[in-house]
């Protein structure tokens, strides 16, 4: 018998903030390892006895484990735990555009593993990226040597916006892809549990635990590529909106009648800051200059990066431009959000770096209200990895700790 829809929301619910509470106090123990009950119990907000249940359970799967005692003043020693590092193998997945990146880690999060291919013009069917991570995954998994047993998911980013639940690809407007089954494509090949998000959340989520939005309650991850977009940390949690897709600055207008976008739209964000709207910025200023690798993003990128460095005045003139796009865009962002802290993710800023942060300083400082302007730091990713792979991963993990009916029944569910 079906039961009412608000007898099974609320069933759902409790079960939901018991998962989150579990994954709670175990990216605590990551981010933090080795602690205490009492540290997590301060860290996370539960109470001690709820936190004791909860490293219980861990401990259980053998996800951490005790290693030994601190003194506490006065008291009792306090018995620290620690993140079980070869516990379980996780692996993140990130799709870009232009390659696809696959990196092993264990349950510290510590890369054992990676594996990647580029992605050419046109090789971009779903069967075809989906060969090539199913490739990369088996590559990783070799290397590492690790048993398949222990490999506890594949989370996948892709571009675009993605039905998590489903495992569909709704709209990746780069790939014309609408309502691809990707994770049931993945799933003839892979047969590990799979978890689908794109790299926006995956960003955000990177930074949130490793990275500048670290301790932060409130940040905007700026992820620059081919496509662009922001991850939202609000109120110290991953903000989804109701369909899973906010964040979706880079198809805001920035200039009304603009550039023509891929997604039908004029004048978006990332029709002048995406590395695609870049090389076109690079081609109105100069259509013949030797810096333009016509149909390779990423070369083109890599000449502006040294044509800066060498004070070249095209580059310097296409970073400028590109920046005060950049710059108007995050004003809008830290006017609308209110953040602690902006991060320029993902390659494009990677690779112009601090020329590039320098000049977005001034330029959202042209922008900004002044008092959302006092309390923002805008930087850049400190991650020395894949950004993207590492938070596909922590999905993974988020995903292994879900009660075990649900999971199964995720992975049986049938393909579209
Ligand atoms: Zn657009």
């Amino acid at each position: 018998m079906r039961q009412p829809l608000a007898l099974r929301r609320v069933k759902r619910t409790s079960r939901d903030i018991r998962t989150a509470n579990r994954y709670g106090v175990l990216r605590q123990i990551v981010a933090e390892s080795p602690t205490s009950r009492q540290e997590l119990a301060a860290a996370t907000g539960l109470s001690l006895a709820t936190v004791a249940t909860l490293v219980g359970e861990l401990l259980d799967l053998g996800m951490i484990t005790e290693v030994g005692f601190e003194d506490s003043a006065g008291g009792r020693p306090r018995g620290l735990v620690a993140v079980n590092a070869p516990g379980g193998a996780l692996i993140g997945v990130d799709v870009a555009e232009t390659y696809v990146r696959v990196e092993l880690f264990d349950l510290a999060l510590n890369v054992l593993a990676r594996a990647g291919e580029e992605l050419r013009p046109h090789r971009s069917r779903p069967e075809q990226v989906t060969g090539h991570v199913a490739a990369a995954v088996g590559s990783v998994v070799a290397q590492a040597g690790v048993e398949g047993a222990r490999v506890l998911g594949v989370g996948v980013s892709v571009p675009g916006q993605v039905d998590r639940a489903t495992g569909i690809c709704a709209y990746a407007p780069n790939w014309d892809w609408h309502d691809v089954p990707l994770l049931g494509l993945l799933a003839e090949h892979i047969a590990y549990p799979l978890y689908l998000d794109n790299p926006l959340r995956a960003c955000a989520v990177a930074e949130q635990w490793f990275g500048a939005a670290r301790g932060h309650g409130d940040a905007v991850v700026v992820n620059l590529g081919t496509g662009v977009g922001a991850g939202l940390v609000l109120g110290g949690g991953l903000h989804r909106g109701v369909s899973n897709s906010a964040g979706e600055w880079g198809h805001t207008t920035l200039v009304l009648d603009g550039r023509p976008c891929h997604c039908g739209d004029h004048g978006c964000v990332e029709t002048y800051v995406g590395a695609p709207g870049i090389m076109l910025n690079l081609r109105e200023l100069a259509p013949h200059s030797p810096l333009l690798h016509p149909g390779d993003q990423t070369a083109t990128v890599d000449a502006l990066a040294r044509g800066v460095a060498a004070h070249d005045p095209v580059a310097l003139e296409v970073l400028r431009t590109t920046a005060r796009h950049l710059g108007a865009g995050i004003a809008d962002l830290v006017n609308l959000l209110n953040p602690e802290v902006v991060v320029l993710s993902s390659w494009v800023a990677a690779t112009l770096g601090e020329p590039l942060l320098h000049e977005v300083r001034e330029a959202v400082a042209r922008h900004a209200l002044r008092r959302p302007l006092a309390a923002t730091e805008i930087v850049l990713s400190p991650i020395p990895t894949d950004p993207v792979c590492l938070g596909a991963a922590t999905f993974a993990l988020e995903g292994a700790l879900q009660p075990a009916g649900r999971r199964s029944a995720e992975r049986a569910r049938p393909r579209p």
